[in-house]
């Protein structure tokens, strides 16, 4: 019965038929447009061509209350990859071609969207996809058979990122003929996000709203944003805390320690996250800077005032002070803790050059622990000349996982060059750390950025307006003297 049904639509119309996915599966709540008029979803279906759609799904996890009646709303019970594959499947039905746009985001170029199609009609192709524009703004299209095959290939359990389908493609890329849309103007490097899966992206689309209709297409959406980079600094996404600058080892990648030893105020800090929380909920707090954080003596303090705020905590460290002791303080915190120890080196001969004489095989032993303890752990190497021939000796012993390879930093002109390639881009762009971290010294002032030791002068409240201000004058090509010639700007961490 259904084979004829399909057959009726398919032989009347002469047309292929299609199915919209709207995907809420990662967005938190309704994301209604900035008068507060419409949500995102009544904004789509107010645009979208009936006949070229025979049916219109909204696939979610329940957070999304207010569906439009045209639309079927779909809720998933988890977000692995074998159930959203296979949602996604059976909702298509007989469909020939599934286009899969993000259901927070009202851009919906319906004349564009019908390019893609054709193009994937006639080259008969798999999945039809585009680059250069920021991301989850251009839907993608699918073959019901094409996602079969992703559901074999993919399995069922794995947990999943909000890029579901290109990463599902990626695992065997050269089966599929791929179609791709390429944008006029590459905008991946600003890292741009629609879609409004946080507080950052949502600002975004409330201040590109109060400028630009949705009714914008694509191709001209581009050239607006790249006309008006200021609309990219929404809030901070990174708190970088340097909480004390007493080091164990004093490595040569960090500029010699010049003040006595300072200890951030506990009590303080809490105050400062709490602040931080509210410019964003799902902010990242990260313990690093020349000072070891484990040195801090309330320490344990300081990270449950992390962990009982739900947030993420990363923490670098030397290693020299993870015993038993901390590892069972930290034991019921650990699914919001990272580690990260910093080995910098496959020999010990190279590790004592860097570490002024320390041991190797105690930050070695600080990483086992921590992963036989059940931390996410991770070794990090600041990549220098002096310890290439040590990335080498661990890449030969497929010595790689778990390995961060960090860029070395000359801090602003601090240090002399130890840099083993210059990867720096061919055309400058605004730094990363100044649109999305804050950085704070231990005595919680703010400074510009982790590599140079200028400070802003404001308050917590205030940082996100002054950061907006130092990364409009970047958008110009007016940098501050400390970042003329710095090439760290194109590092980013979140
Ligand atoms: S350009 Fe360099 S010095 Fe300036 S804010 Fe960015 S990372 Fe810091």
């Amino acid at each position: 019965m259904v084979f004829l049904i399909y057959n009726y639509f398919y032989n009347v119309s002469g047309a292929f038929m299609n199915t919209l996915i709207l995907d809420g599966i990662f967005q938190n709540n309704d994301v209604t447009l900035t008068d507060n008029s419409k949500t995102t979803l009544d904004y789509i279906i107010s645009k979208i061509d009936r006949t070229l759609f025979e049916r219109v799904i909204l696939l979610q996890t329940g957070t999304i209350t207010t569906v439009p009646d045209t639309v079927k709303n779909v809720v998933i019970e988890n977000k692995t990859i074998g159930v959203i594959l296979k949602s996604i499947l059976k909702e298509s039905k007989n469909s020939d071609n599934i286009v899969i746009h993000t259901s927070g985001n009202p851009f919906f170029d319906i004349q564009y969207v019908k390019t893609m199609i054709d193009r994937h009609e006639k080259y008969v192709a798999d999945y039809t996809y585009s680059i250069g524009f920021p991301d989850f703004l251009v839907p993608q299209i699918i073959t019901p058979n094409c996602l079969k095959n992703l559901i074999t290939l993919c399995g069922e359990n794995q947990e999943i990122r909000d890029d579901y389908l290109f990463y599902a493609i990626s695992k065997d890329i050269n089966s599929f003929d791929i179609e791709t849309f390429i944008s006029k103007h590459d905008l991946r490097l600003y890292r741009i996000s629609f879609g409004t899966y946080g507080k950052p992206e949502k600002i975004f689309l409330d201040n590109l709203l109060n400028s630009i209709s949705p009714d914008t297409t694509y191709d001209d959406l581009v050239d607006y944003l790249l006309k008006n980079q200021h609309l990219f600094y929404t809030t901070v996404y990174g708190a970088f805390f340097e909480i004390t600058t007493v080091s164990n080892t004093e490595p040569i990648y960090y500029p010699a320690k010049n003040s006595p030893d300072v200890f951030c105020d506990p009590v303080q800090f809490d105050r400062v996250l709490v602040t931080l929380q509210t410019m964003n909920p799902h902010i990242k707090i990260i313990f690093n800077g020349r000072g070891d954080p484990l040195r801090h003596p309330d320490f344990i303090t300081m990270v449950t005032s992390v962990i009982e705020k739900k947030l993420e905590l990363i923490i670098e460290t030397d290693g020299y002070c993870v015993t038993d002791n901390i590892t069972e303080a930290l034991n019921d915190f650990k699914e919001n803790i990272t580690f990260v120890i910093k080995i910098d080196a496959f020999s010990d001969e190279t590790y004592k050059k860097i570490h002024n004489g320390y041991d190797l095989n105690i930050p070695k032993a600080a990483f086992t622990l921590l992963k036989n303890k059940g931390f996410t752990t991770y070794r990090q190497i600041v990549r220098m000349t002096c310890n290439e021939d040590d990335i080498e000796a661990l890449l030969k012993n497929k010595d790689m996982e778990n390995l961060i390879l960090r860029k070395y930093s000359q801090y602003c002109g601090t240090l002399p060059d130890r840099k083993v390639v210059d990867l720096s881009p061919l055309k400058r762009f605004p730094c990363y750390h100044i649109r999305r971290e804050i950085s704070f010294t231990p005595d919680l002032a703010i400074q510009l950025c982790m590599y140079s030791n200028e400070k802003l002068h404001c308050t917590v409240d205030d940082a996100p307006d002054v950061y907006k201000k130092e990364f409009i004058s970047q958008t110009k090509a007016e940098y501050r003297e400390c970042c003329k010639n710095c090439d760290d700007y194109y590092i980013f961490n979140f």
